[in-house]
């Protein structure tokens, strides 16, 4: 899953980007606010974490020419608790709003709900076969016994899981499973997916020859 984060205190930044890179997250960052709205529009993040206060353009104004355009799940961070500005930011398009300062764990569980939620899927369990996948622990059993998955597998099996029955292409999967520092060998992918048929079963991920992956 591929996030943006938008936010101008450097600390800050720096922290949520640690933070949600070790729970496998690819994160791009904004400072401010035109860049963020430049990122927000041109790539297919899978969630955007938006903080309302900004240098040049704020969080409302991304967020409202944001919604002319995409779809894109939108965590609103505030350091205001005013009921008013969560209305607004409701009304404005926000699917979820935050007030700093705020627990990482319970942003986790936020992110990974709204994720979900735009996903349809609103369980925090999938099972798909022989296999669960669960959302929440990032953890794998088949036929009941844990598996074990590197952090890069587990992302790829998450994303192909959530879109249960959707063709996925590699660029697809490029795009949400690598940030925009990360510079990948092409052949990455097609090592990951082996290692999970592998764990996994051979018949559990299906290529579609040149057009990507697919669980059935
Ligand atoms: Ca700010």
């Amino acid at each position: 899953m591929r996030l943006l984060v938008v936010e101008d205190e450097p600390d800050l930044l720096t922290g949520l980007t640690v933070a949600l890179r070790r729970e496998g997250y690819s994160v791009d960052t904004a400072a401010e606010g035109e860049e963020g709205l430049y990122k927000a529009l041109h790539t297919d993040y899978d969630a955007i974490l938006l903080d309302v206060m900004l240098p040049g353009i704020d969080g409302w104004e991304i967020l409202r020419r944001l919604r002319l355009k995409r779809a894109t799940p939108v965590l609103m961070l505030t350091a205001r608790d005013r009921s008013a500005d969560r209305v607004r930011g409701l009304d404005a398009g926000a699917d979820d709003y935050l007030t700093k300062p705020f627990d990482t764990p319970e942003l986790m569980a936020r992110l990974r709900s709204l994720i979900r939620r735009s996903l349809h899927h609103p369980q925090s369990d999938l099972t798909i076969g022989e296999v669960s996948i669960h959302l929440a622990a990032r953890t794998v059993t088949r036929l009941g016994k844990s598996i074990t998955l590197t952090a890069r597998e587990y992302v790829v099996l998450e994303f192909l899981a959530l879109h249960r029955g959707e063709l996925v292409t590699r660029t697809a999967l490029y795009d949400h499973l690598f940030d925009e520092n990360e510079s990948t060998l092409s052949n990455i992918l097609d090592v990951h997916i082996f290692n999970l048929r592998k764990k996994l079963g051979q018949n559990f991920i299906l290529t579609r020859r040149g057009h990507g992956y697919i669980i059935e």
